[in-house]
């Protein structure tokens, strides 16, 4: 089996974790795709769910033995050794008021520092109103981050993931305040404060805010790549998946990339797709085509249901529909000129969740 097949076997049916070890690095709650452990296979790190309801019933199993091994199974037959991403050395520390880092913000796949600035978002207080996979408000009711990261304490934790465990770019993703700008403003604010106390590549993530000015200003402050969400690409997945955010339309989603690309830069530009949310494949292929042309990366993923969402019960892409997908959109990348490498900072650089950057690879 292929490296790209086996991870979109992974991230589709999730992994059942026998003996579960808690010195691993994992995403639990927060905004956008979660439940899922850092796992490295043949060198390359990506989130596989294991806290799903799927996972549980899922053919792929992992056993730890007692030496420091860890061994992939399919229906209890051995199929090779895989490792995870351990705890990185920042979670040990606190700020002088007693925040613990890891509250402020965590470690992503091998090498990636990610917070949410803001925990809270407009379209999440309304439950009818609310991205339906979305559990950005569950790690804040359970403690284990605060609402609101102000630019000093996101400078420190850069500071210290970059000295301590070798971070080499930062996810800044944040809910979606009521002003017009949809978060770029207090993007901007952290991302002075971190580059002013480290040299770490960063990329903001945020809606496409009401005035194209705000592009600059994110880029003046020092971001390099911007992500800017579509989640769905037909309408009425849209309207049924996030009634709220559907409200800015594809249309005006595409007129805001365009802006963007011209201040950051042909591939710096990113959006998420997730896939299995009832978009067909012909939809998400010809959007990516759309996005390619004008040179944003269209980082499409599997959707993986969380627990405790409204869609916790949805059942996630089956891996031949995925790999329908991303092979071909692994050859439209190339073709455009398009690689996940070549991101400055962000998910579509990190890659781990999803296949498309392995697919992109081996499309060579
Ligand atoms: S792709 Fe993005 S959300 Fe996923 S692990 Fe990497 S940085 Fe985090």
């Amino acid at each position: 089996m292929s490296n790209q097949r086996l991870i979109t076997e992974l991230q589709t049916h999730g992994l059942k974790v026998v003996n579960p070890q808690t010195t691993h690095v994992n995403r639990q709650g927060g905004a956008g795709p979660s439940d899922h452990q850092a796992v490295t296979i043949d060198g390359m790190t990506v989130m596989v769910p294991v806290y799903t309801q799927q996972a549980h019933q899922s053919p792929w199993s992992v056993t730890h033995d007692g030496a420091g091994g860890s061994h992939l199974l399919r229906d209890a037959i051995p199929v090779r050794d895989i490792s995870f991403v351990s705890q990185p050395n920042f979670y040990r520390l606190s700020t002088a008021d007693g925040v613990p880092y890891s509250h402020i913000a965590t470690l992503h796949g091998a090498d990636v520092l990610a917070t949410t600035v803001l925990q809270t978002c407009i379209r999440y207080e309304n439950r009818r109103k609310a991205c339906q996979f979305c559990a950005i408000g569950q790690s804040l009711a359970a403690g284990k981050t605060i609402a609101r990261k102000t630019p000093q304490q996101l400078a420190e934790v850069a500071k210290a993931a970059v000295e301590l465990d070798g971070v080499r770019h930062m996810v800044m993703t944040t809910g979606t305040p009521s002003g017009s700008d949809r978060g770029a403003r207090v993007l901007c604010e952290s991302a002075e404060a971190i580059r002013a106390a480290v040299d770490l590549p960063l990329q903001g993530q945020c809606e496409p805010p009401g005035d194209a000015l705000w592009f600059t200003r994110m880029k003046e402050a020092g971001i390099d790549a911007l992500g800017m969400h579509l989640e769905a690409v037909t309408p009425a997945v849209r309207a049924r998946i996030m009634p709220g955010k559907a409200a800015v339309t594809v249309e005006q989603y595409m007129a805001a990339f365009k802006d963007a690309v011209r201040v950051f830069g042909h591939g710096q530009v990113s959006t998420y797709i997730l896939a299995g949310l009832g978009d067909t494949r012909e939809a998400i292929l010809s959007t990516a085509r759309e996005l390619i042309d004008i040179g944003v990366y269209p980082f499409v993923v599997p959707f993986v249901p969380i627990r405790g969402t409204p869609l916790e019960d949805h059942a996630p892409p089956a891996a031949d529909f995925m790999e329908s997908i991303l092979q071909p959109l692994g050859s439209m990348l190339r073709g455009g000129g398009l690689r996940s490498a070549d991101i400055k900072a962000g998910c579509g650089r990190c890659g781990a969740c999803s296949p498309l950057s392995s697919y992109e690879r081996a499309s060579a």
